[in-house]
């Protein structure tokens, strides 16, 4: 598989310019030069692809849970067979370590698809028994035509997340990737092409957010859209599929807090949230960018925290010791950096980082930044209710478990908390009282696909995953057959 330097869009089964000719620059943010075209697609592209998903809606969704099993399994192994390759384009195209790329987000977006292929022959339906009067049984046909949109930080990952189950259900997919990050969709469209997917089941239409992936969300023949990006482009997506009442599915921002009691496992916890705050230069919704260590332990923690993120290495994300990449792009790193002003304007300490790392030789224009730790805010400030979505972390300590409640509940977010006791009645009445889609108790980012998987407050509507995942994507139709 090789690189091409002019991305293309995916249309029924064909690999097309865009209708207008114009193209966008694509960046390796390692080396902060453009390093390949994408087209900026719009609303011509997105009706040619909707077109396409139409016209082969009626078979695929008519052709039987073996078929499409069979066909995902095997764009599931091509890409498993390719490994290297996915993983070397969505580390030029991110910026991220290529090993975080090969064991994290190629790997997982095979899996994603393999999940998803094999649930839908597991996949029943409810039935209603009323004692000597009628049944009622539910019937689950795919919904349509769907949008599917996903962000620049797991690209292929997300993307397939969102793409396998709604085309194991018998759905036909229209389908954006991030325009910072398009090379791993467009490989993935290759590997549809030699799967034998048939042409028209998935659409892949790149471009910009407010042009292709609007014109997605507007067209009248998208039924369901899902989405996973920030809380305010959701928004967006939220006013506009409202007038015509399009199923949605919103995963968005979180500012996720890592609670750490005193009498945690200190090792487990300290190796963890290493991870937790800088995995993927800390570019995961959700990783745990306000850490609350209750106050005899804070001390100790600060200590050997700061001293082991100090000797994260950065650079070269093809050097197999290198554990943070670049950001995303020029702009994500301004954000990020404007982000640590604030902080220190609202009074905070930086304790490491919270300036570019200046790279030699030919990174030296690459948009690297210092893991950076911040102590010495209050938990309503600013930067601790913002979403920074970068490698940006402060510290906090508390003292009862009401007080660290208060703080952890106090953004507008809700998608994940981490705990760290091991008291099991404690982590109880934590994960309980916390407001998220998801509490990890003693561990961080262990996933099960089988879970419901989302956020609650501005974190998102609707959850993805498992059963959440083939319910979203099918419309239920109850038949009452009176005996
Ligand atoms: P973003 O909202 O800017 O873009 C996400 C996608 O939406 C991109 O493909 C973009 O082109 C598209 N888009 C932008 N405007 C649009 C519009 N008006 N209509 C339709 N599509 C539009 O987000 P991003 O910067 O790419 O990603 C970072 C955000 O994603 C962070 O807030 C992060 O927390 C969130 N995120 C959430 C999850 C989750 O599962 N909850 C996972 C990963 C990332």
């Amino acid at each position: 598989m090789k690189f091409d330097k002019e991305i293309r869009n995916y249309i029924y089964g064909e690999l097309v310019p865009p209708i207008s000719g114009n193209y966008i620059d694509n960046y390796n943010p390692a080396l902060g030069t453009v390093y390949s075209q994408i087209p900026d697609s719009d609303e011509k592209d997105v009706h040619r692809a909707v077109k396409a998903a139409s016209r082969a809606l009626p078979a695929w969704s008519r052709c039987g849970v073996n078929k499409r099993f069979r066909i995902l399994t095997r764009i599931a192994d091509i890409i498993e067979q390719n490994l290297d390759e996915f993983a070397k384009a969505e580390a030029i195209d991110t910026g991220k370590p290529f090993s975080v790329a090969k064991a994290i987000d190629i790997t997982r977006a095979h899996s994603n698809i393999r999940f998803f292929a094999t649930s839908i022959l597991h996949f029943a339906s409810e039935s209603h028994h009323m004692e000597s009067e009628a049944i009622n049984y539910t019937l689950r046909r795919p919904i349509g035509v769907v949008g599917c949109i996903s962000p620049w930080n797991l690209p292929l990952y997300l993307f397939t997340w969102k793409i396998a189950p709604a085309l194991a259900t018998g759905n036909c997919v229209v389908a954006k990737p991030s325009e910072m990050t398009p090379m791993t969709a467009y490989l993935l469209s290759k590997a549809c092409i030699e799967a034998g997917l048939p042409p028209g089941v998935l659409n892949i239409v790149h471009g910009l957010g407010h042009k292709a992936g609007q014109a997605i969300v507007e067209h009248v023949g998208t039924k369901a859209i899902s989405f996973t990006g920030g809380t305010e482009t959701g928004k967006k997506i939220a006013l506009t599929a409202a007038t015509s009442f399009k199923k949605l599915s919103l995963e968005l921002g979180g500012k996720n807090p890592n609670i750490i009691f005193g009498d945690c496992d200190f090792e487990k916890m300290m190796e963890t949230t290493v991870k937790s705050s800088f995995n993927n230069q800390g570019q995961i919704c959700l990783c745990g960018s306000r850490i609350f260590v209750e106050r005899h332990l804070y001390e100790v923690f600060k200590t050997e925290f700061v001293e082991r993120v100090r000797k994260l290495k950065i650079g070269d994300p093809f050097n197999a010791k290198t554990k943070q990449g670049a950001v995303v792009s020029k702009a994500h790193m301004d954000k990020v950096l404007s982000y640590v002003e604030l902080a220190k304007s609202e009074g905070g300490t930086v304790l490491n980082g919270g300036e570019p790392a200046r790279l030699r030789g030919k990174f030296k224009e690459g948009y690297f930044l210092k893991p950076t730790i911040i102590e010495g805010l209050p938990y309503d400030c600013r930067t601790n209710q913002e979403e920074i979505f970068g490698p940006v972390v402060t510290i906090m300590p508390f003292d009862t478990e009401e007080e660290v409640l208060l703080y952890a509940n106090s953004t507008s977010f809700g998608l994940s908390a981490t705990v760290w006791t091991e008291n099991i009645s404690r982590a109880q009445r934590m994960a309980d009282q916390l407001d998220a889609g998801i509490v990890w108790i003693n561990t961080w980012m262990t996933r099960d696909l089988r879970t419901p998987f989302g956020g609650m407050k501005n974190s998102g509507l609707g959850r993805e995953g498992g059963l959440e995942a083939l319910r979203f994507f099918t419309e239920p139709k109850n038949v009452c057959i009176k005996f």
